[in-house]
């Protein structure tokens, strides 16, 4: 049994404001990264209850870092690249530290990639967040999503795409930076026996294979100035220059709706060269 965990510091019990996610400095972070670390170990104690030589791996995937390798009692800590996109013998993936999508009423901490320049994400006309677009990347490759630890919005919203996915609340979301939170032991007691029967159903959770190629991403900023020099380049050499495209080194297929909007086509989400594939 192989499993990778993927973990964001928005979604443990304890943490609901941008003060403790947005920084770089480790000091101001710690206690998020305590409780992350605290859920995510509950998690492999899971796994490991129903496949105690699983091999776990475990993706830090908040941007500024939020687990430290040390904290971590029998996985194996992944910092870089997307893991996810790489899940050759990998037999199911689970999320820890889960926040809800950019626009989610009352959901903590939510946002989609980045909280500071992102408005939305709708793929083939669907609003999407990041559990979503990683859960079908994983599922395209045949792995399905078992389980996932979050906010309360964040739960639902993995439940509208896999609704066989076993889930555990952190805390009720009152507002972008405002929660009821659960007793943090009663949550790490959940998790371990949530994923542990997660475990015992891979076989009956379904691959999330749910939208369907070719894929059209649309990506609303929040601010003209958000669209990079990448997206802009891209739209203004498909529109005027399109014989230049093999030549330089841009993504293909990206074209650029409004001031604030851009379009991304792909035939597949697994394509290192495809626009699509940098902005999962
Ligand atoms: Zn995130």
């Amino acid at each position: 049994m192989h499993v990778l965990v993927i973990t964001d510091l928005e979604g443990p019990v304890g943490v609901d404001s941008f003060r403790q996610t947005r920084t770089g400095r480790t000091d101001r972070k710690r206690a998020a990264m305590d409780h992350l670390a605290r859920e995510v170990n509950a998690a492999i104690e899971g796994v490991r209850a129903v496949a105690p030589d699983a091999a776990v791996d475990v993706w830090d995937g908040h941007g500024s870092g939020g687990l430290r390798e040390a904290d971590l009692v029998g996985g194996r800590y992944l910092d870089g690249g997307r893991p996810y996109f790489h899940l050759h013998d990998c037999d199911a993936v689970l999320f820890v530290g889960q926040h809800a999508m950019a626009g989610t009423p009352n959901a903590p901490l939510c946002h989609t990639y980045s909280s500071l320049s992102v408005d939305y994400y709708k793929l083939n006309g669907v609003f999407v967040g990041e559990f979503a677009c990683r859960a079908l990347i994983a599922g395209r490759q045949g792995v399905p999503t078992v389980f996932l630890a979050g906010d309360d919005k964040a739960t639902l919203e993995a439940r509208q795409f896999v609704p066989e996915i076993e889930t555990v609340v952190t805390k009720y979301g009152r507002g972008r930076e405002s929660a009821r939170h659960r007793d943090r032991d009663e949550v790490r007691a959940e998790i371990r026996d949530g994923v542990a029967t997660a475990m015992d159903r891979v076989e009956e959770i379904p691959p999330y294979t749910g939208l369907e190629p070719p894929y059209t991403l649309e990506i609303r900023y929040l601010d003209p100035s958000n669209i990079s020099k990448i997206d802009r380049v891209g739209g203004w050499v498909r529109k005027y220059l399109p014989f230049l495209g093999p030549v330089l080194p841009i993504a293909t297929g990206v074209t650029r709706v409004d001031s604030r909007t851009i379009r991304v086509r792909a035939d597949t989400l697994l394509d290192p060269e495809s626009g699509l594939y940098h902005r999962l």
